[in-house]
Protein backbone atom coordinates (compact mmCIF):
# COMPACT_ATOMS: atom_id res chain seq x y z
CA UNK A 1 0.00 0.00 0.00
CA UNK A 2 1.02 3.85 0.07
CA UNK A 3 1.41 6.05 3.23
CA UNK A 4 0.72 9.72 2.74
CA UNK A 5 2.95 12.19 5.04
CA UNK A 6 1.65 15.58 4.35
CA UNK A 7 -1.07 18.68 5.21
CA UNK A 8 -4.57 18.72 5.57
CA UNK A 9 -6.41 21.70 5.55
CA UNK A 10 -10.19 23.13 4.96
CA UNK A 11 -10.30 25.51 2.17
CA UNK A 12 -12.70 28.51 2.32
CA UNK A 13 -14.14 29.27 -1.31
CA UNK A 14 -15.73 32.55 -2.09
CA UNK A 15 -16.59 32.77 -6.07
CA UNK A 16 -16.26 36.68 -7.18
CA UNK A 17 -16.45 38.50 -10.10
CA UNK A 18 -12.59 39.21 -9.66
CA UNK A 19 -10.06 38.92 -7.15
CA UNK A 20 -9.34 41.77 -5.36
CA UNK A 21 -6.52 44.53 -5.28
CA UNK A 22 -4.95 45.28 -2.12
CA UNK A 23 -7.27 47.12 -0.01
CA UNK A 24 -10.18 46.56 -2.40
CA UNK A 25 -13.31 44.96 -0.84
CA UNK A 26 -15.31 42.56 -3.27
CA UNK A 27 -18.95 41.48 -3.18
CA UNK A 28 -18.78 37.70 -3.65
CA UNK A 29 -21.64 35.26 -4.27
CA UNK A 30 -21.39 32.39 -3.32
CA UNK A 31 -19.30 30.33 -0.02
CA UNK A 32 -18.49 27.07 0.03
CA UNK A 33 -15.88 25.06 2.46
CA UNK A 34 -14.02 21.90 0.60
CA UNK A 35 -11.41 19.65 2.65
CA UNK A 36 -8.64 20.55 0.86
CA UNK A 37 -4.46 20.51 1.64
CA UNK A 38 -2.21 18.63 -1.05
CA UNK A 39 -1.42 15.97 1.26
CA UNK A 40 -5.17 14.98 1.86
CA UNK A 41 -6.26 15.24 -1.60
CA UNK A 42 -3.34 13.27 -3.04
CA UNK A 43 -4.21 10.01 -0.48
CA UNK A 44 -8.00 10.54 -1.60
CA UNK A 45 -6.87 10.00 -4.79
CA UNK A 46 -4.72 7.11 -4.18
CA UNK A 47 -7.47 5.25 -2.08
CA UNK A 48 -10.54 6.32 -4.36
CA UNK A 49 -9.07 6.88 -7.53
CA UNK A 50 -6.52 4.47 -7.43
CA UNK A 51 -8.14 1.42 -5.43
CA UNK A 52 -4.80 0.98 -3.18
CA UNK A 53 -4.91 0.87 0.42
CA UNK A 54 -3.44 4.29 1.52
CA UNK A 55 -2.52 5.16 5.37
CA UNK A 56 -1.90 9.21 5.91
CA UNK A 57 -0.06 10.70 8.54
CA UNK A 58 -1.45 14.26 9.18
CA UNK A 59 -1.93 17.08 12.04
CA UNK A 60 -4.99 18.47 13.16
CA UNK A 61 -6.21 21.25 15.96
CA UNK A 62 -9.08 20.56 18.50
CA UNK A 63 -11.76 22.76 16.66
CA UNK A 64 -14.32 22.02 14.06
CA UNK A 65 -12.66 22.28 10.82
CA UNK A 66 -11.02 18.64 11.95
CA UNK A 67 -14.11 17.05 11.47
CA UNK A 68 -14.74 17.58 7.85
CA UNK A 69 -11.45 16.75 7.09
CA UNK A 70 -11.20 13.32 8.83
CA UNK A 71 -14.84 12.31 7.25
CA UNK A 72 -13.71 13.33 3.68
CA UNK A 73 -10.25 10.58 4.51
CA UNK A 74 -13.14 8.21 5.63
CA UNK A 75 -15.58 8.48 3.14
CA UNK A 76 -12.39 7.66 0.15
CA UNK A 77 -11.50 4.81 2.40
CA UNK A 78 -8.28 6.23 3.77
CA UNK A 79 -6.95 4.99 6.97
CA UNK A 80 -5.18 7.67 9.69
CA UNK A 81 -2.40 8.41 11.81
CA UNK A 82 -3.58 11.94 13.35
CA UNK A 83 -1.74 14.03 15.52
CA UNK A 84 -4.14 16.25 17.25
CA UNK A 85 -2.79 19.72 18.81
CA UNK A 86 -4.20 22.30 21.45
CA UNK A 87 -1.33 24.80 20.06
CA UNK A 88 -2.20 25.43 17.24
CA UNK A 89 -5.47 25.13 14.98
CA UNK A 90 -6.68 22.97 11.96
CA UNK A 91 -4.27 24.44 8.87
CA UNK A 92 -6.75 26.31 6.58
CA UNK A 93 -6.96 28.14 2.66
CA UNK A 94 -8.85 31.39 2.36
CA UNK A 95 -9.39 31.12 -1.55
CA UNK A 96 -11.22 33.59 -4.06
CA UNK A 97 -11.98 32.23 -7.21
CA UNK A 98 -13.17 34.71 -10.33
CA UNK A 99 -15.35 34.37 -13.10
CA UNK A 100 -11.98 33.97 -15.05
CA UNK A 101 -10.66 31.05 -13.17
CA UNK A 102 -8.02 33.28 -11.42
CA UNK A 103 -7.66 32.96 -8.09
CA UNK A 104 -5.55 34.04 -4.99
CA UNK A 105 -5.18 31.95 -1.80
CA UNK A 106 -3.83 32.25 1.42
CA UNK A 107 -2.84 29.41 3.86
CA UNK A 108 -2.37 29.00 7.68
CA UNK A 109 -0.91 25.57 8.31
CA UNK A 110 -1.41 25.98 11.52
CA UNK A 111 -1.37 22.22 12.87
CA UNK A 112 0.30 21.35 9.78
CA UNK A 113 3.60 23.14 10.40
CA UNK A 114 3.65 20.80 13.80
CA UNK A 115 4.48 17.92 12.50
CA UNK A 116 8.09 16.09 13.46
CA UNK A 117 9.76 12.84 11.99
CA UNK A 118 9.16 10.77 15.12
CA UNK A 119 5.74 11.02 13.56
CA UNK A 120 5.57 8.71 11.04
CA UNK A 121 3.73 5.66 11.86
CA UNK A 122 5.49 2.26 10.56
CA UNK A 123 5.66 1.38 7.07
CA UNK A 124 4.03 -2.56 7.30
CA UNK A 125 2.74 -3.40 3.81
CA UNK A 126 4.13 0.15 2.11
CA UNK A 127 5.39 0.21 -1.13
CA UNK A 128 5.39 3.78 -1.62
CA UNK A 129 5.72 6.83 0.55
CA UNK A 130 4.18 9.85 -0.76
CA UNK A 131 5.45 13.30 0.19
CA UNK A 132 4.78 17.37 -0.53
CA UNK A 133 6.45 20.31 0.54
CA UNK A 134 3.24 21.55 2.65
CA UNK A 135 5.07 20.54 6.18
CA UNK A 136 8.32 21.72 7.66
CA UNK A 137 11.19 20.27 5.79
CA UNK A 138 13.23 18.67 8.15
CA UNK A 139 10.34 16.59 8.62
CA UNK A 140 9.83 16.17 4.79
CA UNK A 141 13.85 15.10 4.69
CA UNK A 142 14.02 12.79 7.39
CA UNK A 143 10.80 10.85 6.32
CA UNK A 144 12.10 10.58 2.79
CA UNK A 145 15.37 9.48 5.13
CA UNK A 146 13.66 6.30 7.02
CA UNK A 147 11.92 4.93 4.05
CA UNK A 148 14.67 5.15 1.75
CA UNK A 149 16.49 3.02 4.73
CA UNK A 150 13.46 0.63 5.49
CA UNK A 151 13.54 0.12 1.30
CA UNK A 152 9.94 1.78 0.89
CA UNK A 153 10.42 3.91 -2.73
CA UNK A 154 10.32 7.71 -1.84
CA UNK A 155 7.74 9.92 -3.89
CA UNK A 156 8.26 13.69 -3.74
CA UNK A 157 5.78 15.99 -5.57
CA UNK A 158 7.89 19.06 -5.06
CA UNK A 159 5.01 21.53 -4.91
CA UNK A 160 4.33 24.37 -3.74
CA UNK A 161 7.56 25.28 -5.43
CA UNK A 162 10.23 25.70 -3.77
CA UNK A 163 14.39 25.63 -3.92
CA UNK A 164 15.60 22.18 -2.23
CA UNK A 165 18.62 21.33 -0.18
CA UNK A 166 20.78 18.35 -2.43
CA UNK A 167 20.58 15.79 0.60
CA UNK A 168 16.82 15.68 0.29
CA UNK A 169 16.95 15.61 -3.11
CA UNK A 170 19.40 13.02 -3.38
CA UNK A 171 16.96 10.31 -1.08
CA UNK A 172 13.84 10.83 -3.65
CA UNK A 173 13.63 7.99 -6.07
CA UNK A 174 10.71 9.69 -7.91
CA UNK A 175 10.23 13.38 -8.48
CA UNK A 176 6.86 15.14 -9.72
CA UNK A 177 6.75 18.51 -10.74
CA UNK A 178 4.78 20.87 -12.97
CA UNK A 179 6.00 23.31 -15.24
CA UNK A 180 6.73 26.04 -12.51
CA UNK A 181 8.01 23.51 -9.99
CA UNK A 182 10.48 22.18 -12.52
CA UNK A 183 12.18 25.67 -13.46
CA UNK A 184 12.26 26.61 -9.45
CA UNK A 185 13.98 23.53 -8.78
CA UNK A 186 16.21 22.91 -11.92
CA UNK A 187 16.94 27.05 -12.27
CA UNK A 188 16.35 26.17 -16.31
CA UNK A 189 13.31 28.07 -17.33
CA UNK A 190 11.39 27.66 -20.63
CA UNK A 191 13.03 24.34 -21.68
CA UNK A 192 11.28 21.06 -20.19
CA UNK A 193 13.80 18.40 -21.45
CA UNK A 194 16.95 20.54 -20.84
CA UNK A 195 15.42 21.27 -17.30
CA UNK A 196 14.78 17.68 -16.81
CA UNK A 197 18.43 16.64 -17.29
CA UNK A 198 19.91 19.18 -14.86
CA UNK A 199 17.96 17.40 -12.01
CA UNK A 200 19.90 14.12 -10.36
CA UNK A 201 16.88 12.13 -9.93
CA UNK A 202 16.21 8.54 -10.99
CA UNK A 203 12.90 8.96 -11.98
CA UNK A 204 10.85 12.61 -13.10
CA UNK A 205 7.51 13.19 -13.75
CA UNK A 206 6.81 16.64 -15.71
CA UNK A 207 2.80 17.56 -15.39
CA UNK A 208 2.19 20.01 -18.27
CA UNK A 209 -1.33 20.83 -17.91
CA UNK A 210 -3.97 20.32 -20.65
CA UNK A 211 -1.04 19.10 -23.03
CA UNK A 212 -0.70 15.51 -20.35
CA UNK A 213 2.69 14.89 -18.97
CA UNK A 214 6.55 14.11 -19.89
CA UNK A 215 8.58 12.10 -17.88
CA UNK A 216 12.52 10.67 -17.89
CA UNK A 217 12.29 6.53 -16.05
CA UNK A 218 15.35 5.02 -15.98
CA UNK A 219 17.20 7.52 -18.59
CA UNK A 220 14.27 6.84 -21.32
CA UNK A 221 12.03 9.59 -21.99
CA UNK A 222 7.81 8.64 -21.84
CA UNK A 223 5.29 11.35 -23.07
CA UNK A 224 1.81 10.93 -22.25
CA UNK A 225 -1.06 13.17 -24.42
CA UNK A 226 -4.15 14.78 -22.21
CA UNK A 227 -7.38 13.05 -22.20
CA UNK A 228 -9.63 16.04 -23.38
CA UNK A 229 -12.88 17.42 -21.43
CA UNK A 230 -14.59 20.58 -20.84
CA UNK A 231 -12.43 21.54 -17.68
CA UNK A 232 -14.65 23.09 -14.85
CA UNK A 233 -12.37 23.40 -12.29
CA UNK A 234 -8.57 22.53 -12.23
CA UNK A 235 -7.76 22.73 -8.33
CA UNK A 236 -6.41 19.34 -7.37
CA UNK A 237 -5.79 17.89 -10.84
CA UNK A 238 -2.33 17.90 -10.22
CA UNK A 239 -2.73 16.03 -6.86
CA UNK A 240 -5.11 13.70 -8.30
CA UNK A 241 -2.52 13.35 -11.00
CA UNK A 242 0.04 12.34 -8.08
CA UNK A 243 -2.14 9.72 -6.06
CA UNK A 244 -3.00 7.60 -8.91
CA UNK A 245 0.32 7.32 -10.30
CA UNK A 246 1.71 6.24 -7.24
CA UNK A 247 -1.40 3.87 -6.87
CA UNK A 248 -0.81 2.22 -10.31
CA UNK A 249 2.74 2.00 -9.27
CA UNK A 250 2.35 0.10 -6.36
CA UNK A 251 -0.02 -2.16 -7.94
CA UNK A 252 3.11 -2.73 -10.24
CA UNK A 253 1.83 -1.37 -13.63
CA UNK A 254 4.73 -0.15 -16.18
CA UNK A 255 5.36 3.15 -16.05
CA UNK A 256 3.77 4.27 -19.31
CA UNK A 257 0.41 2.62 -18.42
CA UNK A 258 0.92 3.88 -14.78
CA UNK A 259 0.98 7.69 -16.41
CA UNK A 260 -1.88 7.03 -19.03
CA UNK A 261 -3.91 6.32 -16.31
CA UNK A 262 -3.27 9.51 -13.48
CA UNK A 263 -3.93 11.31 -16.89
CA UNK A 264 -6.79 10.39 -17.64
CA UNK A 265 -8.08 10.37 -13.36
CA UNK A 266 -6.69 14.35 -13.92
CA UNK A 267 -8.78 15.00 -16.89
CA UNK A 268 -11.67 13.38 -14.98
CA UNK A 269 -11.23 15.73 -11.87
CA UNK A 270 -11.02 18.81 -13.89
CA UNK A 271 -14.86 18.19 -14.81
CA UNK A 272 -15.58 18.53 -11.00
CA UNK A 273 -15.67 20.83 -8.44
CA UNK A 274 -13.81 20.66 -4.96
CA UNK A 275 -10.19 19.29 -4.92
CA UNK A 276 -11.61 15.99 -2.94
CA UNK A 277 -14.90 15.77 -4.03
CA UNK A 278 -13.80 16.10 -7.58
CA UNK A 279 -11.66 12.56 -7.66
CA UNK A 280 -12.99 9.70 -9.45
CA UNK A 281 -13.41 6.28 -9.08
CA UNK A 282 -11.39 3.41 -10.74
CA UNK A 283 -14.36 2.49 -12.41
CA UNK A 284 -14.86 5.91 -14.00
CA UNK A 285 -11.40 6.20 -14.67
CA UNK A 286 -11.20 2.72 -16.41
CA UNK A 287 -14.39 3.56 -18.46
CA UNK A 288 -12.66 6.51 -20.02
CA UNK A 289 -9.18 4.35 -20.62
CA UNK A 290 -11.29 1.96 -22.50
CA UNK A 291 -13.37 4.44 -24.59
P1 LIG B 1 -0.90 21.49 -11.37
O1 LIG B 1 -2.36 21.66 -11.17
O2 LIG B 1 -0.19 20.82 -10.24
O3 LIG B 1 -0.19 22.70 -11.90
P2 LIG B 1 -1.12 20.48 -14.09
O4 LIG B 1 -1.86 21.74 -14.42
O5 LIG B 1 0.11 20.17 -14.86
O6 LIG B 1 -0.77 20.39 -12.53
O7 LIG B 1 -2.17 19.30 -14.23
C1 LIG B 1 -1.90 17.99 -13.77
C2 LIG B 1 -2.47 16.98 -14.75
O8 LIG B 1 -3.88 17.15 -14.84
C3 LIG B 1 -1.94 17.09 -16.16
O9 LIG B 1 -0.75 16.32 -16.31
C4 LIG B 1 -3.10 16.56 -16.99
O10 LIG B 1 -3.01 15.14 -17.08
C5 LIG B 1 -4.31 16.93 -16.17
N1 LIG B 1 -4.93 18.16 -16.69
C6 LIG B 1 -4.76 19.42 -16.22
N2 LIG B 1 -5.48 20.32 -16.93
C7 LIG B 1 -6.13 19.60 -17.87
C8 LIG B 1 -7.07 19.93 -18.93
N3 LIG B 1 -7.46 21.19 -19.16
N4 LIG B 1 -7.55 18.90 -19.69
C9 LIG B 1 -7.16 17.61 -19.48
N5 LIG B 1 -6.29 17.25 -18.51
C10 LIG B 1 -5.79 18.22 -17.72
Amino acid sequence: GVLVAGSANLDFVIRAGHVPAPGETVLGRGFDTFPGGKGANQAVACARGGGVATRMLLALGEDAFAAPIEASLRAAGVATTVVRTREQPTGVAFICLSDTAENAITVAPGANSLLRPADLPPFDDTTHLLLQLETPLDSVAAWARAARAAGVAVVLNAAPAQCLPADLLREVDLLIVNEGELARLSGVEGDVAAAIDALAVPDIVVTLGARGCCARIGGQRLLQPAFSVQALDTTGAGDTFCGTLVAELSRRQPFAAALRYACAASALACERLGAQAGVPSRAEVERLLRD
